[in-house]
């Protein structure tokens, strides 16, 4: 186990959630398959009624599997507790129905990812929670958005499709002057890149289906907070029946062993492609947080020690269907599909102009979103090349 909080991340996250000791000298912690957990005796029973038991009395409650993974988290995220959920969205989902009661009010970026923003609108909505968006670069400005009633201030940044970064000590001060709590989806970054905690977030989430899992197959999502907010957020997360089944836990763990490792390649390359890209004719902008133009770059060299491999360009251009067809289904490495942050390059089009309410996003053509993946960044450089020689300028 890593206990040592000097540590660097790379040692950390090799030596937490470990206990060879307790079996049989295997390096890496067993798979409990498990429902069903035998009581010893009916002391063991009756503990597990009261809540005084100190394992698991149940599968719904988390293994070995998960406590083990649950201690890397924390060790790497720098938080005091951790909760593991069946996916980053449930785990935004279980947030927030944790901290907010009707009558509440929340405030949400506008860059958010789309399908927080559908949680937002069409639950949270329903069960009375007055939802207002704001601008990613408002920074301090929110505080004239703060009511009595705000609870929650949910941030995204950089911002999903976008990649605009927020103020976040300023939301965060603000924040806290008025006794409203942050929320960070701090998926992009992951904990390398953004110390949520040490900016004074108060809960970071984590899509671990992204670059923790690191390897397109698992979903999972993280919860991260304080000792003192663990209960409020534990009530939903063990009410709603939350759990992340031990294979996928298993696997994850086994991500997150190499994160540091990956994500510095991903990094490299992505800059690399990314300078590329604003050189080439046919592009009117890169959305690159690491690159001087893209909306909050400052903020991104004060706040994050590091940039992932997921970013956003637009070309000069709106391709019409045929030839937007044409452009993607000729790469041969970029592949296109959702999700992001594994081994394999992949590019959506997006378009960020249909979703956004408060500020307008408005492309000077059609617009990518692209994963960079673990391959030879040359290869990477000549499939896109390839393709954008096909659309001329
Ligand atoms: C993918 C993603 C999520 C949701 O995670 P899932 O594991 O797919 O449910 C949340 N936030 C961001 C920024 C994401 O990219």
């Amino acid at each position: 186990m890593s206990k040592n909080k000097n540590h660097n991340p790379e040692t950390t996250v090799v030596h937490s959630g470990r206990e060879p000791e307790k079996n049989f000298g295997v390096v890496n912690p067993p798979v409990y398959h498990a429902s069903t957990i035998l009581f010893e005796t009916f002391q063991d029973f009756k503990k597990a009624e009261e809540g005084r038991l100190e394992r698991a009395a149940y599968g719904r409650h988390g293994t070995q599997s998960y406590r083990l993974f649950e201690e890397s988290l924390c060790a790497i995220i720098g938080s005091e507790k951790c909760l593991i959920t069946n996916s980053g969205l449930n785990a935004i989902a279980i947030t927030l129905t944790a901290l907010l009661t009707p009558g509440d009010h929340i405030l949400i970026v506008d860059s958010t990812y789309s399908p927080t923003r559908f949680f937002a609108d069409q639950e949270l909505k329903r069960f009375g929670v007055e939802v207002e968006y704001y601008a990613p670069g408002i920074g301090a400005g929110i505080s004239k958005l703060i009511k009595k009633n705000t609870k929650v201030i949910y941030c995204e940044s950089p911002g999903s499709l976008t990649f605009e970064v927020e103020d976040i000590p300023a939301i965060v001060k603000c924040a806290h002057e008025k006794n409203a709590l942050v929320v960070l989806d701090n998926t992009w970054a992951t904990p390398l890149f953004f110390d949520a905690v040490k900016h004074g977030v108060d809960i970071s989430i984590h899509s671990a289906t992204k670059y923790i899992g690191g390897h397109s197959d698992l979903m999972m999502g993280i919860i991260s907070c304080s000792e003192k907010l663990f209960p409020t957020l534990k009530r939903s997360y063990k009410n709603f029946g939350i759990i992340s089944g031990p294979d996928d836990i298993y696997l994850a763990q086994r991500g997150l062993r190499t994160l540091p490792t990956r994500l510095k390649a991903h990094e490299k390359a992505a800059l690399d492609i990314a300078h590329w890209l604003k050189n080439q004719p046919q592009i009117a902008r890169v959305l690159h947080p690491a690159l001087p133009d893209c909306p909050g770059h400052e903020l991104w060299k004060r706040d994050f020690t590091g940039s992932s491999g997921l970013f956003s360009f637009v070309l000069k251009k709106h391709l019409d269907e045929a030839t937007l067809g044409k452009f993607l289904d000729n790469l041969q490495l970029f592949k296109m599909g959702y999700s992001w942050g594994g081994f394999e390059s992949l590019i959506i089009p997006v378009w960020a102009e249909k979703i956004r309410s408060v500020e307008k996003f408005k492309p000077e053509g059609t617009a990518f979103r692209v994963s960079i993946g673990l391959e030879n960044v040359d290869d990477l450089k000549a499939d896109l090349a390839n393709g954008l020689s096909a659309l001329k300028n």
